[in-house]
């Protein structure tokens, strides 16, 4: 029977971001131990540049960055293989 710990590591984990919902204040940005996290370049519906996930970059799902956001833009999603 898997232990607690075998099953978090076959978790996988997405980062979801509600871009609308950005205000870019860069909050999750400064908290991401990976720096999987960039202020994009394009404006959102609020007219601000929204936080993008970097390409290539690895998310340990330690969900600093949904939990610091202070518009609920951000949701990690976990998958199992
Ligand atoms: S869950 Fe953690 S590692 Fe993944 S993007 Fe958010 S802060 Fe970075
Ligand atoms: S913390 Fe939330 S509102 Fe602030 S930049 Fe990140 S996603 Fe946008």
């Amino acid at each position: 029977m898997p232990t607690t710990r075998d099953k978090m590591t076959k978790q996988r984990c997405r980062v979801r971001i509600l871009s609308d919902y950005c205000k870019s204040c860069g909050l999750c940005v400064a908290v991401c131990p990976r720096g999987a996290l960039y202020i994009a370049d394009v404006l959102n519906s609020k007219g601000v540049r929204p936080v993008a996930f970097l390409d290539g970059a690895e998310c340990t799902g330690c969900c600093n960055c949904a939990v610091m956001c202070p518009d609920a833009a951000i949701e990690i999603v976990f998958d199992e293989e």
